[in-house]
């Protein structure tokens, strides 16, 4: 969740970047930030929505008159669709579900503000909830977006989090707190929030890596270390230090081997009936890892090289031409109407369609719709897609692999 005031030059959502290049927050500085996106006004507003239901389900202070009033403002939001009530309740779901696990009711903190000042210089954060009892502290973050899966297991973002809760709690809770547990919820992707847990005295050693981390990124002291992270670095344009890495195309000398030496028996057997060798499945793997972040870098200085061209500065050997458009009928009616009067049926001039299932979930309601409607619907599993073999998503299988071992009984 976003921080809910002020401004801190490490913050924990962009740890997982100033953890790795200590360079990136003081160079980040030189660029203004991205302004706020339809995505992070829809974020923001789903945050308030899970927040209003989370409250309403485990404070129990608020009245149903209250509940409905805050949620009327909430939905007169020009942001606000109806799946949010939905991913509020998946939210809440899922907090249930970790409060009942506990012996004894846990004690539930929202939207908790947590200083990290003893890791970050100047460092704090915002826990969308906070759930301690028994032996655990459980934190859960909750995330809108669909673009970027968000995976637990090692996120730093979740850990200084922890590591706040931790802080604040452990002047109440002494030593009784053995285990720290992270949930990300993220429902429009997932089912089942991603989760990672670890003892508090593996969160308080990892705490002593970052401090040191921490204290170069602030002073802007280090290494410049592109990777994949750049791609959320306000810096990721004009970095020399990303442009000279993927630009060191001698990275990729070496990684195919000469022909006729490949060390696999399939290229043996070719090479024995003297056909040139081919790449084999290990090269295209390690080739497709090498020139993943140079697609992504090769794209930003298209999108920069676009804009300041745009803006009226000159690029070296660039310019901007007229992409491709569509024709378009400059007033429908009316030239339905010149169609109908030189003859033709006003039936052939129209077609009637169906809308979509999002429109009849809209017109109905979600909840309502799945009730009367919902054994009309199935979701057809999605298209095979590439990805990172750490990518958080269960891996794909094919129909075949899904009934392997079942067999028919005669
Ligand atoms: S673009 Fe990459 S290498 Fe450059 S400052 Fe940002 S994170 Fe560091």
């Amino acid at each position: 969740m976003p921080s809910p005031t002020g401004h801190s030059l490490l913050s924990p959502s962009g740890a997982h970047r100033w953890l790795v290049c200590t360079m990136a927050p003081r160079f980040e500085e030189q660029f203004p930030p991205s302004g706020d996106t339809k995505y992070t006004a829809e974020g923001t507003l789903a945050h308030s929505v899970c927040e209003l239901y989370a409250r309403q389900a485990f404070d129990g202070k608020m009245t149903k008159r209250q509940f409905n009033a805050a949620l009327k403002k909430l939905q007169a939001d020009e942001s606000y669709t109806p799946e949010m009530l939905d991913t509020a309740q998946a939210y809440v779901n899922y907090l249930t579900e970790k409060a009942n696990g506990y012996t004894d009711k846990p004690n539930v903190f929202f939207e908790q503000r947590v200083d990290l000042s003893d890791w970050i210089p100047e460092g704090f954060g915002s826990c969308d909830c906070i759930m301690i009892g028994d032996d655990t502290l459980h934190i859960t973050d909750y995330k809108h977006g669909v673009g970027v899966p968000v995976d637990a297991k090692g996120n730093p973002q979740m850990r200084l989090y922890a590591l706040g809760a931790l802080k604040m709690f452990r002047a109440i809770y002494g030593d009784v707190i053995q285990k720290v547990s992270m949930g990300i919820c993220q429902p429009r992707l997932y089912d089942t929030p991603k989760e990672d847990c670890m003892t508090v005295q593996e969160l308080l050693d990892w705490g002593e890596m970052v401090k040191v981390k921490a204290r170069m990124a602030f002073d802007g002291t280090g290494e410049f270390c592109p990777g994949e992270h750049c791609k959320f670095c306000r810096g990721k344009y004009q970095c020399p230090a990303r442009a000279e890495h993927n630009t060191a195309l001698e990275d990729f000398v070496g990684c195919v081997t000469p022909d006729k030496a490949g060390g696999v028996t399939d290229a043996q057997a070719r090479m024995v009936l003297g056909l040139p060798r081919m790449l084999t499945n290990d090269e295209i793997g390690d080739l497709l890892r090498r020139g993943e972040n140079l697609v992504s870098w090769y794209n930003d200085l298209k999108d920069y090289a676009q804009k300041a061209l745009l803006n009226g500065e000159a690029i070296a050997g660039w310019k901007l031409v007229e992409g491709k458009s569509n024709r378009v009928i400059d007033d429908v009616d009316k030239l339905i109407e010149a169609m109908q009067k030189a003859g033709y049926d006003r039936a052939v001039l129209y077609k009637t369609e169906p809308l979509t299932l999002t429109a009849y979930e809209k017109l109905v309601g979600k909840a309502k719709f799945v009730e009367q409607f919902g054994d009309m619907i199935s979701k057809p599993r999605g298209k095979p897609t590439l990805a990172d073999e750490d990518d958080p998503r269960d891996p794909w299988s094919s129909a075949a692999d899904d009934f392997k071992g079942v067999t028919a009984n005669a």
